[in-house]
């Protein structure tokens, strides 16, 4: 079989061209980073349940009319998605303070924000991701006012969404990152949610005990990732079936 043309690596994904114009192969690495890449290490298993999450949250956003890149899994690793022009923005939605918003404005981690607060990095790895006011985004060009209030528009039904399928089985949506995409169409296009939604962009904590389960606990040094990511694909009944687990126990009368 011939080689696959990789169009891009990334830190946890790699680009493949995919079978048909248009379309792309998005493959899930094991890599982890953290701290704009000074934190790196593989973590086995990562890659197939980020897959499998990614799925399963993409499906429901289309499930519920939310544009998305998405077409279908393809295997343990990959799926099939369209190609679209990236938008060079991390778009932020923030629920409770934690991260980069805790310690800049000298919150304490887990406060509840008045609302939903969505905020924006320029995607530049150099610059560590700078967070940039809409001002910066429209007057630079990187994306039209239309753009963004359409992106807002998107964020806060993805957030309405995320909180309410996490709040179904006992996580708590701390923040999550999205990235978005055009899909051009003549001279007109599309704006779509693009790149992966996974524990390792959102913050997940146990509504109950306050347990992280998702990347911090990469970044924060507080255990298993596996172990993390895995209890979130179990709780949402979407664990790939190679990976072992222990089923709850039932109660029989
Ligand atoms: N996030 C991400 N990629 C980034 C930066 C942030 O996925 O390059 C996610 C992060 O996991 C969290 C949210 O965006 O869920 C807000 O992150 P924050 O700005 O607090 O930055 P951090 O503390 O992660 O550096």
């Amino acid at each position: 079989m011939a080689r696959r043309k990789k169009i891009y690596e990334g830190k946890a994904k790699i680009l493949y061209e995919g079978p048909e114009p248009g379309t792309l192969i998005q493959y899930f690495k094991d890599d982890a980073t953290a701290f704009n890449a000074e934190k790196k290490a593989v973590i086995e298993g990562k890659g197939v349940l980020n897959n499998r999450l990614s799925e399963f949250f993409m499906l429901g956003l289309q499930n519920i009319g939310v544009p998305t890149h998405f077409i279908r899994r393809l295997n343990m690793r990959e799926q099939l998605v369209r190609q679209v022009e990236i938008i060079p923005l991390e778009v932020i939605v923030r629920n409770f303070a934690a991260g980069s918003m805790a310690k800049r404005l000298g919150m304490e981690e887990g406060t509840a924000l008045p609302r939903p607060i969505v905020e924006f990095s320029y995607k530049n790895d150099a610059l560590g991701d700078p967070l940039v006011p809409e001002e910066y985004i429209v007057a630079f060009g990187w994306a039209s006012q239309q753009d963004m209030d359409d992106i807002v528009s998107i964020a806060l039904r993805v957030n309405d969404f995320m909180s309410g399928v996490m709040h179904g089985v006992g996580i708590k949506l701390v923040d999550f990152k999205i990235e978005i995409g055009r899909i051009w169409d003549n001279d007109f296009h599309r704006l779509v949610v693009a790149d992966e939604i996974s524990p390792d962009s959102c913050r997940l904590w146990d509504v109950e005990t306050g347990r992280k389960l998702d990347k911090d606990v990469f970044r924060r040094d507080l255990g298993s990732l596996t172990d993390a990511y895995t209890e979130v694909a179990r709780r949402l009944g979407v664990l790939p079936s190679n990976v072992t687990h222990r089923p709850r126990p039932t109660l029989i009368n």
